[in-house]
């Protein structure tokens, strides 16, 4: 009985083994990088660039995945005063608020203040020989403009964006 034991023991423990790492390797890791990735996507917007150019038109695909600046007093709200919110034309988060929304006089729709923390990114930017502060949206990284510590108070700060960044929703949308 005992020559049989042995056998059995050397074939079941090598198929148990072999089942156990099997799930192991197969579901749990897969499993994790489903989690990750449907906690991204809610996160963040990611599209490949070939993506962005059909989702947007030529001029927002420019500047927004491209950096590109429009030109000053050309874009559709740079001197718009009505009442609403202006979101990233790349993925709809919200970004500024008109309540914040002041006429620097440069042609670009300038704000004191984003509407929420941490929907606003912000970055170095050494091109044209200066250094200034780019600022892009933090859910799909659309570029947006810059922002500047010449603003009016209370904050000082003017985020001077580019209107094909933006897609403004009138406050009269809302209230049905
Ligand atoms: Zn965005």
């Amino acid at each position: 009985m005992s020559v049989m034991r042995v056998p059995l023991a050397l074939v079941a423990l090598p198929l148990f083994l072999g089942a156990w790492f099997h799930l192991a390797a197969t579901r749990g890791p897969d499993s994790d990088r489903t989690t990750q990735r449907k906690r991204s996507r809610q996160a963040r917007v990611i599209k490949t660039d070939d993506e962005w150019r059909k989702s947007l038109t030529p001029e927002q695909y420019r500047v927004l995945r491209k950096k590109g600046t429009e030109r000053p007093f050309s874009g559709e709200y740079w001197n718009s005063r009505e009442a609403g919110s202006y979101a990233c034309a790349g993925c709809g988060q919200k970004l500024f608020s008109s309540a914040t929304k002041f006429d620097a006089g440069c042609g670009w729709p300038s704000f004191w203040q984003a509407a929420e923390p941490g929907t606003i990114e912000y970055h170095d930017d050494f091109t044209l020989g200066m250094h200034r502060i780019e600022v892009t949206c933090s859910r799909c990284g659309g570029h947006l403009g810059h922002v500047f510590d010449d603003g009016p108070e209370p904050t000082g700060k003017r985020y001077c964006i580019n209107s094909v960044s933006l897609k403004f929703i009138p406050d009269s949308a809302l209230k049905r």
